[in-house]
């Protein structure tokens, strides 16, 4: 009997706003314990939360960019439970009555595109961060994450790989990045992943009992945590054993999910419309402000390299799931504008450097206007295309320019024809054999004269001038 996966993902983007959702109290990171804190957000009686403009908005244009219809009015409720770290003993959220629903999100896997539909993406406040002691048994919390404005994204159970859900999540992380809401760090814990996942025998359509995973910080633990889940599952299936509905931890250390809490553990929330806020009303007007201020996104960016570049689809999909590579490119563009070249050396050299390092474009030393110099140094052929990748290999190290890198390494091309000519002439003098093999028919030893000719340049011949070289003495 084969299983197939069905997975969902419920992702949180803490929004770059300046302020928190419901108070004044500044977000930014990294900040003393508990200085960012005031009554509100510390959950003090008698205090009124207002909701952040600026948080909705962020909210609305994720909404729009996922194709969600949005409430003309959503309800904000309380999420009751007890743990340290939540001051006021509920969270605000949104329940029943969420900002937006119905979206989807386009996703390519292994050359096929899919559509995973979105459920709904609601606003709610972040809860204050944990400090476990080391060496002594007490912890510490620190409130300045309290009230810190998030959207949570719920996909449908349409996700059916470990793939899909990494090109799931990396496609939402872009579209964040692409307006400017989120800074996309899964490290840092400003874009978190919760996934949910159940197996079924394949062609059966009802759901198995899922099992929800949590403590992912990256992709490749996302992707991890997933297939070991998957095999887990599947094992206890082949058994005929039942899967228990639980949520799991991923131990990244270990490679493995544990069980962290049950069914019957789990919370009652009692959900109930938060008193102190009034429904948030987003009028038509308000939302086509929004839609007109979007920038452009990723789908639209493919688009437009395809048809302003002439690239192929691959390409343009490469480039453009990755915000800062695509504008990578097109600063690289502005030096050397042959857009298929450029986007051949990128996806070949640059992201083959990249996953070296497995490092992101932002850390390249290689400035853009460098590596359209280096281009355009091979396209006037003072450089061959092999010396380039040399080149190119020391400015990745030394971030030092082409031009440098060249003077000081005697990489220049020699592209005078008289002087490669004088010594082609010698070459061909001190090897009659091979001169009358090759006028016998046997046209292969022009690979040995070229050969022959690098040599003695110390590969600086330029390598088609040399064979044409060739050519014309041996006919003659
Ligand atoms: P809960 O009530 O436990 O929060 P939801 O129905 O709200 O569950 O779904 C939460 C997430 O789990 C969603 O992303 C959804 O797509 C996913 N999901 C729901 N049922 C299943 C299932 N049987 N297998 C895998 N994922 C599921
Ligand atoms: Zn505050
Ligand atoms: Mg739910």
């Amino acid at each position: 009997m084969d299983y197939e996966a069905v997975i969902g993902l419920e992702v949180h983007a803490q929004l770059l706003t300046e302020s928190k959702i419901f108070c004044g109290c500044a977000t930014r990171f990294g900040a003393p314990p508990n200085t960012q804190v005031c009554p509100v957000c510390l959950g003090m009686p008698g205090t009124l939360p207002v909701l952040n403009r600026r948080a909705v908005e962020f909210a609305l244009k994720m909404a729009l960019a996922t194709h969600c219809r949005v409430a003309p009015e959503s309800v904000f409720a309380r999420k009751n439970y007890f743990y340290p770290d939540l001051p006021k003993g509920y969270q605000i959220s949104q329940y029943e009555r969420p900002l937006a629903e119905h979206g989807y999100l386009d996703i390519q896997v292994n050359g096929t595109s899919r559509r995973i539909g979105i459920t709904r993406i609601h606003l709610e406040e972040d809860a204050g961060k944990l400090i476990h002691s080391d060496t002594r048994p007490v912890s510490f919390v620190d409130f300045n994450r309290t009230g810190v404005p998030l959207i949570e994204i719920v996909s449908e159970p349409e996700l059916r790989t470990p793939e899909e859900a990494v090109a799931y999540l990396q496609g939402l992380r872009n579209i964040l990045l692409y307006l400017g809401i989120c800074d996309g760090n899964l490290e840092e814990g400003s874009l978190r992943c919760d996934a949910n996942i159940s197996l079924r025998p394949v062609g059966e359509t009802a759901f198995g009992t899922k099992v929800e995973i949590k403590n992912m910080n990256s992709f490749r633990f996302l992707r991890q945590a997933l297939e070991y889940e998957i095999r887990r599952q599947r094992a206890l299936l082949l058994e005929g054993r039942e899967i228990l509905q639980e949520t799991r931890l991923w131990d990244a250390a270990k490679g493995q999910t544990f069980s962290m809490r049950g069914k019957e553990e789990a919370h009652d929330y009692r959900y109930f419309p938060d008193p102190d806020l009034v429904p948030l009303k987003v009028s038509d007007a308000w939302l086509e402000d929004i839609r007109r201020s979007l920038p452009e996104l990723p789908a639209a960016r493919t688009r437009r390299f395809m048809e302003e570049y002439g690239l192929p689809e691959y390409d343009a999909g490469v480039l453009t799931a990755d915000k800062a590579l695509a504008d990578y490119f097109e600063a690289v563009l502005a030096t050397f504008p042959r857009p298929k070249q450029v986007s051949n050396w990128i996806m070949a050299e640059v992201l083959r450097e990249l996953k070296k390092e497995e490092a992101g474009i932002a850390s390249l030393k290689v400035a853009p206007r460098d590596l359209g110099r280096l281009l355009a140094l091979v396209e006037e052929g003072a450089i061959s295309g092999k010396m380039a990748k040399m080149v190119f290999e020391d400015m990745v190290t030394s971030g030092r320019d082409p031009e440098t890198i060249i003077r000081e390494r005697g990489l220049t091309q020699i592209s005078d024809a008289g002087a490669l000519e004088a010594q082609a002439r010698e070459i061909l003098a001190a090897h009659p054999k091979e001169v009358a093999d090759y006028r016998a028919g046997k046209t292969k030893v022009l690979g040995f004269f070229v050969g022959q000719l690098m040599k003695r340049t110390k590969g600086q011949a330029n390598p088609q001038l040399a064979n044409e070289i060739f050519r014309k003495l041996l006919a003659d």
